[in-house]
């Protein structure tokens, strides 16, 4: 009470000295997961404090600000937004980890505790907050919240009443509901696959969060979801066939009363009712306009379905052509055990198709720290004979046996001098070894790398360390869909992405589906 009073006097003694009028305080906080709820490993409260590859895990209160500010990302944009529209950002709290399974209750819950009492202690004489801006990735799936991100808005607005806005920013992986459409004053999300423009869209959201706090505009918004499951593999917006949907997504953005356009691919590695993409629509107080500009884009996302039919080879139908190639090497993708989507590394669909299949000079890496302490019990030189991978869960195949001689034991240290996906120069696998399988000749060996950890194949130099030329080899196999791409394409004769079960697999006949809507398009 005393506190209080203090306030009121200093407020009436600035009043006195006619100030300027103070600027919108507009909150920013953000809960940021990809969950993957395939994936039994579940996200605790040290997976967010980690962070994604060495980034910043747990932001909070003025970091979020000195962290972000020079980055190209969704909180920068809301900075360089607010500083141009003349908002005043109160930092919360923003966290966010790798993409793995759900994020456990007590996590979630501790997450949110600590945003919700960040948000209500604006501090600076007690001032209220006028609006929220908050980063949520659009497809976190928490332990009792399968649409966590809504429950993120609903305490939000529990705490702070209908009246405030509310401006949410998703990845363009969203996987939007009509609930969250509901809850929020306007709902953005990425346009853009591979995700260039984080931080435009975190700068729409202050512009925007800016003329509805001036009371410039009234945003009112439509959500159409297309019965579809549009595969990941065709998420590239760059590209035909999406780039058109994104092109016309950009176009109705031009429209006076139209103030955001999004259509977010979805994301199918969440067993949830919202799954698949949307057509979200905001305009300035005009619901017929928002609902007939997002029918649009759903509908022309629809249209493009047969654009979208999955072709790709089955483990035994890859290996089998690649040994008939006339071109040498043949890079597979194991888009199943796609490590930097957060599955095991151990997955074994490929590997057992090479041994079965007898294909020579392949070269594969698994993660097994029995296997790497089996093949140092042996020594250089001495006999191996172990089962090896699909030991971490049950999603990513049986355990191979592999008989060979161990070939090479190193540190596992390896530099990559060249710009590769994600920059990283020094990396460490762990004591690994090389066995040289059963069958190899001295022309062409057939080459299995076990690391003791999972090693994100983003590095050609990775098996160079170990002493694989990979160029001389038949058959390379990288566990990952897109991102190996940098490091593989400059000595593949071909690429091939090879339809592998594990928890990234892409085809969805791979998962059994218990919540998604019934009869969606692309999931069978
Ligand atoms: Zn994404």
């Amino acid at each position: 009470m005393q506190r209080r009073l203090v306030l009121a006097t200093a407020a009436l003694s600035l009043a006195g000295m006619a100030q300027p009028a103070r600027k919108p305080l507009i909150a920013v906080g953000g809960i940021v997961h990809e969950t993957n709820t395939f994936n039994p490993k579940k996200t605790t409260l040290a997976d967010f404090e980690a962070g994604i590859g060495g980034a910043a895990g747990i932001l909070r209160g003025q970091a979020i600000i000195t962290e972000s500010r020079n980055a190209n990302n969704t909180i920068a944009g809301f900075i360089a937004g607010a500083e141009a529209a003349g908002l005043e950002l109160y930092p919360t709290i923003v966290a966010g980890p790798q993409t793995i399974g759900e994020v456990t209750a007590s996590t979630f819950n501790t997450l949110m505790t600590e945003l919700m009492e960040r948000m209500q202690q604006p501090g600076g004489a007690g001032r209220k907050l006028d609006g929220i801006l908050l980063f949520l990735h659009g497809t976190m799936v928490a332990e009792g919240h399968r649409h966590a991100d809504a429950e993120v808005v609903r305490r939000v607005r529990k705490a702070f009443g209908d009246t405030i806005p509310v401006i949410v920013v998703h990845d363009f992986h969203a996987n939007v509901s009509e609930e969250i459409v509901k809850m929020t004053t306007a709902l953005i999300t990425y346009k853009e696959c591979p995700h260039l423009d984080a931080r435009d869209r975190g700068e729409q959201a202050s512009r925007l969060m800016a003329d509805v706090v001036a009371g410039r505009v009234k945003p009112t918004q439509a959500l159409v979801k297309p019965p579809l499951l549009y595969n990941i593999l065709f998420h590239n917006t760059f590209a035909a066939p999406m780039k058109a949907v994104t092109d016309a997504s950009k176009a109705a953005e031009k429209q006076p009363k139209v103030l955001v356009a999004s259509v977010p691919g979805g994301y199918q590695y969440a067993d949830i009712p919202a799954m698949g993409p949307s057509a979200i629509v905001v305009t300035d107080n005009d619901p017929a306009l928002a609902r007939r500009e997002a029918d649009k884009l759903a509908a022309m996302l629809y249209g493009l379905r047969e654009q979208l039919v999955l072709k790709i080879p089955a483990p035994a139908e890859a290996v089998r052509a690649a040994m008939s190639a006339e071109k040498f090497p043949v890079v597979f993708m194991d888009t199943g055990d796609n490590i930097g989507g957060g599955s095991s590394g151990d997955g074994t669909f490929i590997l057992e198709q090479l041994v079965g299949q007898k294909a020579m000079g392949w070269v594969m890496t698994i993660a097994d720290i029995e296997a790497v302490n089996g093949a140092y019990k042996a020594g250089v030189g001495g006999e191996f004979d172990m089962l090896v991978g699909g030991k971490t869960d049950k999603l990513h195949g049986a355990p191979v046996r592999i008989r060979g001689r161990v070939k090479t034991l190193t540190d596992g240290k390896f530099v990559e001098p060249q710009v590769r996906h994600g920059g990283g120069r020094y990396w460490d696998m762990g004591n690994s070894a090389v066995i040289e399988v059963e069958g190899s000749t001295r022309d062409l060996q057939n080459l299995l790398l076990l690391t003791p950890k999972r090693v994100i194949p983003f590095s050609l130099h990775q098996l160079i360390s170990v002493g694989i030329y990979p160029e001389r080899q038949r058959i390379l196999v990288a566990k990952g869909t897109v991102a190996p791409r940098a490091a593989y394409e400059p000595v593949a004769a071909k690429i091939v992405e090879v339809d592998s079960g594990g928890v990234t697999a892409v085809n969805p006949a791979h998962f059994t589906f218990k919540q998604i809507r019934r009869d969606l398009w692309g999931v069978k």
